[in-house]
C-alpha cells in the first residue's frame, strides 16, 4: 500500500515536472514619463527615491541600461510598441494631432490570432479605440489622476479614487476573471507619473520636507549648442504653471479631498508667497516641488506594482509569466532646466527596462546594449513562439533575456521626433546614436544645422563638438552611418510636408501661449 503510494507520488511529481508549461503568459507594466533618475535600481546620484518594487524586478530579473525611444513622445511611442514600427512607418508622428490607424498590423491582433487572450488596462492615448483587446478599459485621451473616467469596452464609466491604485484594481479583478484555458498578455498602463504630477493624497509629504539635490545642469545655459535647444518652451523657469506647482488646486478632487489636499499645500504655498522669490531662488524653489510631487507619483505606482508582484504570486502566476516594466519615454528632473521629454537627449531618450522572466533571465543581471521600444513587438511574438513579421523594425530581445546577446547585435540607433511648435516649442531633429556618440540634425529652416555630443568626454550633454577639428572623421562615419539607417527604415527626408497630420513647421504661426495656471493643453 505505501509502496503504491510512494509510486503514485513519484508519478505525479514527474508527470508535472513533464506538464507542459504552454506559452508562457505576459505582462507589461507600463508608466507615462517614468525616468530611470526617479527609480532606486537604476542607482542615480540623487537618490530621489525608494523604489522596492520595481528594484524587485531588477533583482529578481535583468535591468537594461540602454533601452531608448524612436521619438521621445507619448502616443507616438505607444504606436511604436502596437506595430514595432517607426513614427514615420505606422503613420502617428505627434500628440497634436496623430490618430492611430487601427486598421494596421499590430502584435495583440497577431497574439489574438495564436490563442492569447489580451487586456490593455489605463492609459492608452492612441486616438481610436483599442483593437486587438478582449478586454479594454483605458483612460480617454491623458486621463485625471483623480477619481477619473474610464472608457470600460467602450462604455464611460466613472471611477471614485485614484488612477494608480484604480488601474491595479482593474487589472487584478481582469487577472482574476480572464478565460483560464488561454494564455494571456496584459498590458496595465499607468497614466502616473505624467504632468502635473498629481499624487495620490496619502503620499502628500512622503519625503518629510526633504531637500533634494539639485541636477548639475539645473541652470544650463545652453552654450555652443543649436538654437533649438536654447528656444524651448518646457523649462522650470519659464513654462511652468501655478497648477503644475501646486500652486493652484487639481480638478476632480471632492469636497473632503480638497480639504486634505490644501491642507498639505496651502501652509507651504503661504510661506513660498512670502518669500517673494525671484530669478535662481524662484527655479530652486519650484524644482523642490516638483520633485515632491513627481517623485509621489512615482511612489503611488511602485506601491502598486509591489501589489501586482504579490498578486502573482499568491495567484501562482509569477512563475510562467514574462514581467517587462518600462516607461513610454525618460523625463528631464531639472536636467539643463527643463521637465518633459522630446530630446535625443540621454534623459528623455532613454526608458526604464526591467525584465523578470523566471528560470530564463538571470536575476540581478544587467544589459548595457542598445535595445528598443521598437523591439517589443517582436519580442512578445517571439516569447509567444510566434513568426516575426518581416516589416517590422525592431529586433526580438528574447536572446538577450537569455543572456544571449547575439554578435551583430546592433551598435547604432536612429531617432526622430517631429512635434512643433506645441506644445513645447522643441524643433524637430533626428540623429543616429551609438555607446559614445550622438550626430543631431535640427532641421527647420530657421536652425538648420548639426550638433555632435560625445557622452563620454561630456556625460552631462553640454558642449556641441560638431566644428571641433578632431571629430572631422567621426562626424563622416556619423553622417554616413545617420543615412545608413535612414535607407533601412525607409524613411525620406526631409519629411514629407505633412499629409499624416504632423505639426507645422517653422513658418507658419505658432499658437499663443495659454494664461498660466489655467491648466493645461490637450496634447503633451
Ligand atoms: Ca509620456
Amino acid at each position: 500500500m505505501i509502496r503504491r503510494l510512494f509510486t503514485s507520488l513519484i508519478l505525479l511529481t514527474s508527470a508535472a515536472l513533464a506538464a507542459p508549461k504552454g506559452p508562457p503568459n505576459i505582462i507589461f507594466l507600463f508608466c507615462d514619463d517614468l525616468s530611470t533618475q526617479a527609480i532606486s535600481a537604476y542607482g542615480e546620484k540623487r537618490k530621489l527615491l525608494e523604489t522596492p518594487g520595481m528594484d524587485r524586478i531588477a533583482r529578481e530579473g535583468i535591468r537594461f541600461d540602454r533601452c531608448l525611444v524612436t521619438n521621445s513622445i507619448c502616443g507616438p511611442m505607444r504606436a511604436v510598441i502596437q506595430t514595432g514600427k517607426y513614427s514615420h512607418a505606422n503613420g502617428f508622428y505627434n500628440n497634436s494631432n496623430s490618430r492611430f490607424d487601427s486598421m494596421q498590423q499590430t502584435f495583440p491582433k497577431l497574439l489574438q490570432k495564436a490563442g492569447y487572450t489580451n487586456a490593455v488596462i489605463g492609459k492608452w492615448h492612441l486616438m481610436t479605440d483599442p483593437v486587438g483587446y478582449h478586454y479594454w478599459n483605458v483612460l480617454p485621451g491623458q486621463g485625471a489622476y483623480y477619481n477619473p473616467a474610464m472608457i470600460d469596452n467602450g462604455k464611460q464609466v466613472k471611477q471614485t479614487g485614484y488612477a494608480t491604485d484604480i488601474i491595479t484594481d482593474l487589472g487584478i479583478q481582469w487577472l482574476k476573471n480572464r478565460d483560464k484555458t488561454k494564455p494571456f498578455m496584459l498590458m496595465l498602463q499607468h497614466k502616473a507619473p505624467h504632468r502635473e504630477w498629481e499624487p495620490a493624497l496619502r503620499h502628500l509629504g512622503h519625503d518629510k520636507d526633504r531637500v533634494y539635490e539639485e541636477p548639475e545642469t539645473l541652470f544650463d545655459a545652453f552654450e555652443g549648442r543649436s538654437k533649438a535647444v536654447s528656444d524651448h518652451d518646457m523649462g522650470i523657469e519659464r513654462t511652468m504653471t501655478d497648477r503644475d506647482l501646486k500652486l493652484a488646486a487639481p480638478a476632480g478632487l471632492n469636497e473632503d479631498q480638497l480639504k486634505y489636499w490644501n491642507e498639505y499645500y496651502e501652509p507651504r504655498n503661504a510661506r513660498y508667497r512670502e518669500a517673494n522669490l525671484t530669478g535662481r531662488e524662484l527655479v530652486k524653489w519650484r524644482y523642490q516641488r516638483y520633485m515632491h510631487d513627481y517623485t509621489a507619483c512615482v511612489k503611488g505606482v511602485d506601491e502598486n506594482i509591489q501589489r501586482t508582484l504579490d498578486f502573482l504570486d499568491k495567484e501562482g502566476l509569477a512563475e510562467n509569466t514574462v514581467l517587462i516594466l518600462s516607461s513610454d519615454q525618460g523625463f528631464f528632473l531639472g536636467e539643463h532646466g527643463w521637465f518633459d521629454k522630446r530630446w535625443i537627449f540621454e534623459e528623455s531618450l532613454r526608458t526604464p527596462f526591467l525584465v523578470r522572466w523566471p528560470g530564463v533571465s538571470k536575476p540581478g543581471s544587467t544589459n548595457g546594449k542598445i535595445v528598443s521600444l521598437l523591439d517589443l513587438a517582436q519580442t512578445f511574438l517571439d516569447i509567444a513562439g510566434q513568426p516575426q513579421p518581416g516589416d517590422m523594425q525592431g529586433r526580438s530581445l528574447v536572446p538577450l533575456f537569455k543572456g544571449e546577446t547575439p554578435a551583430d547585435w546592433r551598435k547604432s540607433f536612429y531617432y526622430h521626433y517631429y512635434e512643433f511648435p506645441v506644445p513645447h516649442r522643441v524643433r524637430p531633429h533626428y540623429g543616429v546614436i551609438t555607446d559614445r556618440y550622438k550626430l543631431v540634425h535640427y532641421y527647420t529652416p530657421d536652425v538648420d544645422g548639426w550638433d555632435l555630443l560625445d557622452r563620454q568626454k561630456d556625460p552631462l550633454e553640454v558642449k556641441n563638438f560638431y566644428s571641433d577639428p578632431a571629430y572631422a572623421d567621426t562626424v563622416k562615419e556619423l553622417k554616413t552611418e545617420l543615412t545608413r539607417l535612414q535607407t533601412e527604415v525607409h524613411e525620406t527626408i526631409p519629411p514629407p510636408r505633412f499629409t499624416h497630420g504632423n505639426a507645422p513647421f517653422e513658418g507658419e504661426p505658432v499658437q499663443p501661449k495659454k494664461g498660466k495656471g489655467k491648466g493645461k493643453k490637450k496634447a503633451e
